[in-house]
């Protein structure tokens, strides 16, 4: 249930309406908007009785909100969320593209690469440390020293890293180390972990589920903003489809209704999705021009010898000119880079 302020409501008669609402066993959660004062009811509403809450001189309208996921509805939060990393904004008016190598090998790859992809305009570095990799004798990241590696990047270059979590015993150094939390595909419904990152308030980067509806993937950002951290940026990254050509089908009429229902920012990864490199420009422009508010990409600068996800990664010079394409598309869709 969402209650409408009327305008010019004054804070004092706003915080007895508050504990009222709250005294009927609800939490609430309050969104100040340019144009609407909203108290969004999180719990148990079906006790209330709407006439009481109606009846309040300062309410102008009660909104019913079906869908079983509140915080990250749009009906609780109308105008955009926007997410700040490092002074680095996500969501309403920016277009934010994250880039790197799928899983950081050793320091001079990962440096020369978050090199490049910064001269080129990218905003942030992504680079697995720890992987959650299909076969278990596959490479599974380089752990702890991934995460250093990472750290002399940043140093070096200024690019905030996006980094997976796979554990909660790995958090407290995630949040000393990490300026985005990724909580990867296969941990979408690892209840506890979204439990865990949603007690703390860095940055979380939650990718769709390798299943997941629409409605699975907001029950999980639900989860971590249940919990107090309201910055989730959602990923589209393609699902499980019967096609086999590419790795997953990427869903892009999942960006517009997200953006509908939900104010949180979201992005769309192109390497994942399709599985193939020479797919990654047309997804990418695909994913702007349906409204995505940004791209996460692969970018590796010897694909041929990578020890993970080499037949989906681009070189620099090619995320080079992707990126002065993605400047004129972002111009077309009144967005800033
Ligand atoms: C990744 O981004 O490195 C990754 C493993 O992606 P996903 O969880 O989408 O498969
Ligand atoms: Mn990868």
């Amino acid at each position: 249930m969402v209650v409408v302020i009327r305008r010019h409501t004054s804070q004092e008669e706003i915080e007895k309406l508050k504990k009222k609402l709250e005294s009927l066993g609800c939490s609430v959660h309050e969104t100040v908007g340019e144009n609407r004062h909203i108290l969004g009811l999180v719990g148990d509403t079906s006790k209330i009785d709407p006439g009481q809450i109606e009846a309040n001189r300062n309410v102008e309208k009660l909104l019913y909100v079906q869908e079983p996921y509140k915080k990250a509805n749009r009906l609780f939060h109308p105008e955009d969320t926007v997410v700040n990393v490092r002074d680095r904004l996500i969501g309403g008016k920016n277009l934010s593209i994250i880039a790197g190598p799928c899983s950081v090998e050793n320091e001079a790859q990962i440096v020369d690469i978050a090199e490049s992809v910064k001269k080129s305009g990218a905003q942030f570095l992504r680079g697995g440390a720890f992987k959650p990799r299909t076969s278990p004798y596959s490479f599974q990241g380089l752990k702890q020293e991934g995460l250093e590696l990472l750290k002399i990047a940043r140093e070096k270059t200024g690019l905030p890293i996006v980094t997976e979590i796979m554990s909660v015993d790995m958090l407290e150094k995630f949040i000393e180390d990490v300026d985005v939390i990724q909580v990867g595909a296969r941990n979408m419904q690892n209840f506890d972990l979204l439990k865990e990152v949603g007690r703390t308030n860095k940055p979380v980067l939650l990718k769709r589920g390798l299943s997941a509806t629409i409605e699975e993937f907001l029950m999980s950002a639900e989860y971590i903003m249940a919990e107090g951290n309201e910055n989730v940026i959602l990923c589209e990254r393609g699902i499980r489809t019967f096609e086999t050509f590419t790795r997953n089908t990427l869903d892009l009429s999942a960006i517009p209704v997200i953006k509908k229902m939900s104010h949180l920012p979201v992005i769309v990864d192109p390497s994942h999705a399709g599985g193939l490199w020479w797919l990654v420009e047309s997804l990418s422009k695909a994913a702007i021009a349906v409204g995505a508010d940004g791209l996460i990409i692969e970018v590796h600068n010897d694909p041929a010898n990578a020890m993970c996800d080499g037949n989906q990664s681009i070189k620099p010079e090619r995320f080079h000119n992707l990126m002065e394409t993605i400047k004129q598309l972002a111009k077309i869709e009144n967005k800033e880079l």
